[in-house]
């Protein structure tokens, strides 16, 4: 029997590469929903390919076409709207949409899958005790799909959690690892979106130039892992070859290599705990290839020890740091802030936001709502 699978984000990154393996799985798996934010165009020719059991979209202007594209081209696809699609059962839910819109939809794939492949990672930094919580109630396991976190689950697979030592998260650095200061005032956005060894969304994108992706990983490596802050470290490795290693107790030190392709963790989260044969992953292991590791700089590239800092104190920084930066991603991407005002402008909002601890879910996303919006006028008022 095939395993049913649900992606939330399907016209996302993650979403298509999901749907590679999917296709690639010879009938393995099979698309229970696709559910995607806007792109309908994408989406329909989704349902064309794929032939989901349910499709959803969240944008609400566009449900209506959606529906009508269904009944005349895909009648065997249901439409559902969108808070109802979060609710349906399946085997493995794709918890794939970008940023905090994530947190909803990821305690509900929790609730209603029996694995969720976790590729959002704001979720946990926002919301972190209260998916763990989720989880401990409904025994829904978590397969970290980000590629560190995915390398850090089969290096775990080594030892027990007793054993270990540290986890550490690579980072390719960027595309301006090595810039002092001065430099970056003066990078560009198109420059920024230039990453040297992989193909992602923007926001990852650019959180990946400002270090901020790695933070905000310490912060998901926490939370999966159940890892003190102390004992989780970065190190820049340019190659990208190494996706992030695991030190034991004993002194021996596991890493995870593979091509920079994120297909491959995808594929792990879907199959665990066995291993597909495929050829189309392999490392191309002939000739000479070296590996370096540097440490980060992390006075120029600030954002990394902000995220540490605000891991530490608690939910309501994490939800400070995660909503700054994701209004502070967009204001760069049209061209209102530098990109060396991205972590000015998120210490600003930690300095000047007063937020509560929140408890419950209807807490978090209320609160990421406010900082948000009091991060939007900030950019309105143009200090950065
Ligand atoms: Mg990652």
């Amino acid at each position: 029997m095939s395993k049913s699978i649900n992606i939330l984000g399907s016209t996302g990154s993650i979403g298509t590469s999901t749907l590679k393996i999917i296709q690639n799985s010879e009938s393995a798996f099979s698309v229970n929903l696709l559910l995607a934010g806007g792109n309908l165009e994408k989406l329909k020719k989704q349902v064309q390919e794929f032939n989901p059991r349910f499709v959803s979209i969240h944008d609400p202007a566009k449900a209506t076409e959606l529906r009508h594209f269904i009944r005349e081209t895909a009648p065997e696809t249901e439409f559902v709207p969108f808070e109802e699609a979060l609710k349906l059962d399946c085997d493995i839910a794709v918890s794939a949409i970008v940023g905090t819109a994530g947190l909803l939809p990821t305690i509900h794939a929790i609730r209603h899958a029996k694995r969720v492949a976790l590729a959002n990672k704001e979720s946990l930094v926002a919301g972190g005790d209260l998916i763990r919580q989720e989880c401990a109630e409904t025994g829904t396991e978590i397969i970290p799909v980000d590629s560190e976190h995915n390398a850090i689950h089969q290096c775990l697979r080594a030892g027990e959690p007793k054993e270990i030592e540290s986890l550490i998260l690579t980072a390719s650095g960027g595309p301006f690892f090595g810039l002092t200061h001065e430099q970056l005032e003066s990078v560009t956005i198109n420059e920024a979106l230039n990453h040297p060894t992989w193909s992602m969304g923007s926001k990852v994108t650019i959180d990946s130039a400002t270090l901020m992706n790695k933070g905000l990983e310490v912060i998901e490596a926490h939370f999966l892992f159940r890892v003190p802050y102390s004992r989780i470290h970065v190190k820049i490795h340019p190659q990208s070859v190494v996706h992030s290693m695991v030190e034991f107790r004993d002194g021996s030190i596991l890493a995870q290599i593979g091509i920079a392709d994120m297909q491959l963790p995808i594929q792990y989260a879907l199959y665990y705990p066995g291993r597909p044969e495929n050829q189309i992953f392999r490392f191309p292991l002939e000739g000479s290839f070296s590996l370096d590791f540097h440490d980060p700089d992390r006075v120029t590239f600030r954002c990394l020890d902000l995220a540490y800092r605000c891991g530490e104190a608690g939910a309501a920084e994490r939800i400070v740091l995660n909503g700054a930066n994701e209004v502070a991603v967009q204001a760069f991407l049209k061209g209102r802030i530098s990109f060396a005002g991205i972590p000015a402008f998120i210490e600003h909002m930690l300095n000047i936001i007063d937020v509560p601890h929140p408890t419950t879910v209807a807490e978090v996303v209320e609160l990421d709502r406010r900082v948000k919006k009091q991060a939007e006028l900030e950019v309105e008022r143009g200090h950065f």
